[in-house]
Parts: structure tokens; C-alpha cells; sequence
């Protein structure tokens, strides 16, 4: 008789926001796969208390050092330790206690904690697409030196992972990633001139946090994305395509040398990319909404507004550029996000502030990691300078 597989114990950096909370729902439906080992959040104590509470885990970070005592205090009586800090993050994912991270911190934070996991050979769920923009090269090749599996958690790269499965003797001849296109599809300069936040933030398929969510309304997001697929899957720029497919059904497609296609299908759920890769090789069975193809007669496809949409267009020109240009790229749109959604800039700015920053920071071709932090910190610095007081 087969022995039962021990639970994978799961370290969730970013547990409070729209990945980390749907990571733990996955948790809940499969208490006898998963256990909780690490949880982290970076401001929002009362939810990584009311996790921890339900989940047990061995140990949480609370990423503002103002907070600690207050999370300290209510784990009092339970077994987890409690650390606080940026640098708790880099400790907590040096421990040896975990199999998995699920890597679900927004924007270039995430980058030291998950390549701190990548060489300690950890299994990496990716959810946070920066840590390749911004050093895609170097966390790969960790990845291959330490023998660390990375599976994307992001739905289009999840759906393209799903197609190579038995396909590793097969080249790519190329990826076409699917864009919904966000709130403002088909909207022109005139009209986004004048749009806000809260507009911005509504997505029309997905509920996600903020920062993603104005990124897919600028198409910055299915930028970031096309570098994310070049690292993953070792392409060249000229094999990623993008589409725009509004009903986000299809979540990606890979064409091989014979012209076949394969695409990954399903209804916009992250729950299923994430199960996916907290389950990997397995599929895991769930009663999740099944896609009903007659609630969807007409599926479309259509070229993006790259006019319009300047954004990707500048990611394009990062992914060819390489070297620092994408780190740089991702550090301006960072602060201009922010910006943003502070109400201190207007959309149309986003695309500006970081077209105006990857023209000015000085291009590294072959960038050491800490040439990758220094070019990001130039970079914010030099956009924070751009936003008017
Ligand atoms: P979110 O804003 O909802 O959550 C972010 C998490 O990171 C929170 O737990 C927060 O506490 C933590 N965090 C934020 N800033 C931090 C910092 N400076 N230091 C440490 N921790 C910090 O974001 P999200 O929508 O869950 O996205 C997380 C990542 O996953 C992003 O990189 C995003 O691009 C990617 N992603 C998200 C979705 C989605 O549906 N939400 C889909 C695909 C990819
Ligand atoms: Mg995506």
C-alpha cells in the first residue's frame, strides 16, 4: 500500500492581499494537503492576526515595526513567533521548515524574500511578476544553480505552464498571452485624461489589489507580463504576442513548430492558477463555477491600442532592450502607480513619468544584482522627482 504524502507546508509572503487570501481559501478546501508555516503582511495587523488565529502557523512577519506588539500580544497563547521588519521577510524565507512559498507581495519588496527561498531550493509559487521584471536573468539562473522548481501563479503564464506539460522535447515557436484589456478598453486619450482612481480600479473580470489593477487598466500589466514570459519560458521577445481577448476565458495560448496551438481555459478565477500551483504535478479536485461555453457565443480577439496604451509599447521596448532598462521601467511605474492613486497624478502621467525615467537613468547591459537595486532606487528617486508638490 502506497504511503500517504506528508502535507506541503506553505509560507505565504503577502497572506493579507488578493493572492495570499485566495491562497488560504485553496488551504482551507484541502486541509489534508496543506498546512500553514509562514504567514506575512506588510501593515495590515488585524488580518495577520485573524489568520494566524485560524491557521496556526510557526511563525509570522508583520513588515511595519510599529505593529509588533500588538500582533505579539494576540499570538500570545498561540505557538507562532512573530517577527517585524523588511529584513524578518529575508529570515523568515531562510527558514528550513517550509516546501513552498507562495510568493504574493506586490511589486520589487517581493524580490528579496523570493530569491532568499529560490537558494534555499524552495518550491516558488509566483505570484509576484516584478521580482522577473526587475532581475529576471539573475533569479533564473539562481532557479537552475539551486534547484528551485518556479511555477507561475500569474493565470497567463499559469495557462501557458499547463500547455508545455509534456511538451519538453517540443520548442515554442511562440506564446500569445490573452489581455482583457481592462476598464478602459477602447477608450481614448480624451476620455482617460480625465479618469480616476476609483474608475481605474474596477476591473471588469478580476478583483485584484490595487496596484495590479491600474496597471491592467494602463496595460503596463500585460508589459510586465511579456517579460515575466520571456524569463519563464527562456524566449526571445520576438516569440511573445499579446491579444486582446475581453472575456478572459482564455487564459493563454503556446503555438509549437507544427502550427498547433494549445490554450488553457477556464473561468477568471485565481483560485485556480494558485491551487494549480500549490497542487503541481497534481490537479486538485474542487467545486469551483465550471465554464458553461454557451454563456460565451462569441469569443473575441482583437490587436491592442498600443497608441493609446503607451505603456506597453514601453514595456516592449524593455523586453528588447534587457539589461536595466526593465528594472528601471518597473521602479518609475511603481511611483507613478502610487502616485496615482494618491490622486497626485493623472492617469495619463503613469505612461509619461516612466517614459521620461527610462530615458534618463543611465543603461546597464549586464547588471549584478546590485546594480539591479541601485537602478531601481535611481529610478524611484528620479520619478518621485517628476510628481509636482
Ligand atoms: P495586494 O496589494 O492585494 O497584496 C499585496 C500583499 O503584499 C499584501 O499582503 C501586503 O501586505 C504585502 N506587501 C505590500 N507591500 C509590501 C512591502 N513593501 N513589503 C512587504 N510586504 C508588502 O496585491 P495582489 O493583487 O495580491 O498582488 C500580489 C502580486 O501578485 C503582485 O505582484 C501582482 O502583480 C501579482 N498578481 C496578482 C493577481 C491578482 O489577481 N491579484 C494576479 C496575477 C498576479
Ligand atoms: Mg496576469
Amino acid at each position: 500500500m502506497a504511503l500517504e504524502s506528508p502535507k506541503k507546508r506553505v509560507a505565504i509572503f503577502g497572506s493579507t492581499g488578493s493572492i495570499g487570501t485566495q491562497a488560504l481559501d485553496v488551504i482551507r478546501s484541502n486541509k489534508d494537503l496543506f498546512e500553514v508555516e509562514i504567514l506575512t503582511a506588510h501593515t495590515n495587523e488585524e488580518l495577520l492576526i485573524a489568520q494566524s488565529l485560524e491557521f496556526n502557523p510557526n511563525a509570522v512577519v508583520i513588515g511595519d515595526p510599529a505593529k509588533y506588539e500588538k500582533v505579539k500580544q494576540a499570538l500570545s497563547s498561540a505557538d507562532t513567533k512573530v517577527f517585524a521588519g523588511e529584513q524578518a521577510l529575508e529570515e523568515a524565507a531562510d527558514f528550513d521548515t517550509y516546501d513552498i512559498m507562495i510568493a504574493a507581495i506586490v511589486g520589487f519588496a517581493g524580490l528579496k524574500p523570493t530569491l532568499k527561498a529560490v537558494e534555499k531550493g524552495k518550491v516558488i509559487a509566483l505570484a509576484n511578476k516584478e521580482t522577473l521584471v526587475v532581475a529576471g536573468d539573475i533569479v533564473m539562473q539562481k532557479a537552475i544553480e539551486f534547484r528551485s522548481p518556479i511555477i507561475p501563479v500569474d493565470s497567463e503564464h499559469s495557462a501557458i505552464f499547463q500547455c508545455l506539460v509534456g511538451e519538453s522535447r517540443n520548442p515554442i515557436e511562440r506564446i500569445i498571452l490573452t489581455a482583457s484589456g481592462g476598464p478602459f478598453l477602447g477608450k481614448k486619450p480624451n476620455f482617460l485624461v480625465n479618469v480616476k482612481r476609483d474608475h481605474a480600479l474596477q476591473h471588469p473580470n478580476w478583483s485584484m489589489g490595487a496596484k495590479i489593477s491600474v496597471d491592467s487598466a494602463t496595460l503596463m500589466n500585460k508589459g510586465l507580463e511579456m517579460i515575466e514570459a520571456k524569463w519563464l519560458f527562456n524566449l526571445n521577445p520576438n516569440q511573445i504576442e499579446v491579444v486582446i481577448h475581453s472575456q478572459s476565458v482564455i487564459h493563454s495560448m503556446v503555438q509549437f513548430e507544427d502550427g498547433s496551438m494549445k490554450a488553457q481555459m477556464g473561468l477568471p478565477d485565481m483560485k485556480l492558477p494558485i491551487q494549480y500551483a500549490l497542487g503541481f504535478p497534481k490537479r486538485i479536485k474542487n467545486d469551483f463555477p465550471r465554464l458553461n461555453f454557451k454563456r460565451y457565443p462569441n469569443l473575441s480577439f482583437e490587436e491592442p491600442d498600443y497608441k493609446t496604451f503607451r505603456n506597453l509599447s514601453l514595456a516592449i521596448e524593455a523586453l528588447q532592450c534587457g539589461g536595466n532598462k526593465a528594472c528601471v521601467m518597473n521602479a518609475a511605474n511603481e511611483i507613478a502607480v502610487w502616485a496615482f492613486l494618491k490622486n497626485r497624478i493623472g492617469f495619463l502621467d503613469i505612461t509619461a513619468m516612466v517614459e521620461k525615467t527610462m530615458n534618463a537613468i543611465k543603461f546597464i547591459e549586464k547588471p549584478t544584482l546590485q546594480e539591479y537595486f541601485d537602478s531601481d532606487g535611481e529610478a524611484r528617486n528620479f520619478a518621485a522627482s517628476l510628481i509636482k508638490l
